[in-house]
C-alpha cells in the first residue's frame, strides 16, 4: 500500500487554476522530490497533503486513509520549512520539546526523544543554546530535529536549503540523505535546484505550470525523459 496516494488532486485559488490534477504513489520510506520552476505549484501540492491548503478536487491519502477533511496536526506528517521558524525565546532543547508538550507527553518521554534526535543529528551540545547563537546549518539542523521528534510517518521538506550559502547547502544535502537512510521516514521534498533534486530523490517529480511532466528515477529521467521540457530542465542530451 501506497504511503501517500494523490489522485486527481486540482487547486485553484479563486478562478485561477494552480495545480491541474495530479496522480502520485508514493511508497512507504521512499525519498521524492519535487522539482520544478519557480512558481509551478510544488508549494502548493506539498501545503495540500499538509493539509495547510485544501484541495479544490481530488483525494490525498495517507496510510490508505483519505486525509482531505483531516486537519494538519492529526495527518501524521511533520513539516520543514527553509525559513527555520525557531521560536527565538526558546532554547533549542525547548524549540524540540515544544510539540511534544502540546501533545501531551510526558517529562521523561520528550526527554527521551529530543535526547535521540539530538543524537542522529549531533546536536547534544547545543541543547541549551537560543537559536540566535547557532549558524545557519545548525539552525536548520534544530528545524529538523522538531520534525524528527514528532516520529511522523511522512516527512515533508519545502526547500529547506535554499537560505544555506552553495557550500553548507551540499553539506546539509549530504546530511539529509543520510537521516533518511537512518530513519527511513518516507520524505517529500520541494526544491527547484536539479542538481539538489537529482542527488537526493529516489524518484523525482517534475513539475511545470501546474502539471506533472515526469515521474520517475533519476536514471530514468536523465536517460529517457518523456518531454522536451524534463529534458531541458534536468540537462540530458534529448
Ligand atoms: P512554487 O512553490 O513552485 O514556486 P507555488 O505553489 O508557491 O509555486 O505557487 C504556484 C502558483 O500559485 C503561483 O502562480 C502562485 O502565485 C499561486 N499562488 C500560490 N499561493 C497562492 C494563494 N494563496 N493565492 C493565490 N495564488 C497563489
Ligand atoms: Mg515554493
Amino acid at each position: 500500500m501506497a504511503e501517500v496516494s494523490l489522485r486527481g488532486v486540482k487547486k485553484q485559488f479563486g478562478p485561477v487554476p494552480v495545480i491541474h490534477g495530479v496522480d502520485c504513489e508514493i511508497e512507504d520510506g521512499e525519498f521524492i522530490v519535487i522539482v520544478g520552476p519557480s512558481g509551478c505549484g510544488k508549494s502548493t501540492l506539498l501545503r495540500m497533503i499538509a493539509g495547510l491548503e485544501e484541495v479544490s478536487s481530488g483525494d490525498i491519502a495517507i496510510a490508505g486513509k483519505v486525509v482531505n477533511q483531516v486537519e494538519p496536526k492529526d495527518r501524521n506528517i511533520a513539516m520543514v520549512f527553509q525559513n527555520y521558524a525557531l521560536y527565538p525565546h526558546m532554547s533549542v532543547y525547548e524549540n524540540m520539546a515544544y510539540g511534544l508538550k502540546i501533545r501531551g507527553l510526558s517529562k521523561e518521554a520528550i526527554r527521551e526523544r529530543v535526547d535521540r534526535a539530538a543524537g542522529i543529528l549531533q546536536i547534544e551540545a547545543l541543547l541549551e543554546r537560543r537559536p540566535r547563537q547557532l549558524s545557519g546549518g545548525q539552525r536548520q539542523r534544530v528545524a529538523m530535529g522538531r520534525a524528527i521528534v514528532r516520529d511522523p510517518a511522512v516527512f515533508l521538506f519545502d526547500e529547506p536549503l535554499s537560505n544555506l550559502d552553495a557550500k553548507l547547502r551540499v553539506q546539509m544535502r549530504v546530511e539529509i540523505r543520510k537521516l533518511h537512510q537512518t530513519l527511513r521516514t518516507t520524505s517529500i521534498y520541494v526544491t527547484h535546484d536539479q542538481v539538489e533534486a537529482m542527488t537526493l530523490a529516489d524518484r523525482l517529480i517534475v513539475m511545470n505550470a501546474g502539471k506533472v511532466e515526469q515521474i520517475g528515477t533519476p536514471i530514468t529521467l536523465y536517460e529517457d525523459p518523456a518531454t522536451l521540457f524534463v529534458a531541458g530542465f534536468l540537462g540530458s542530451p534529448a
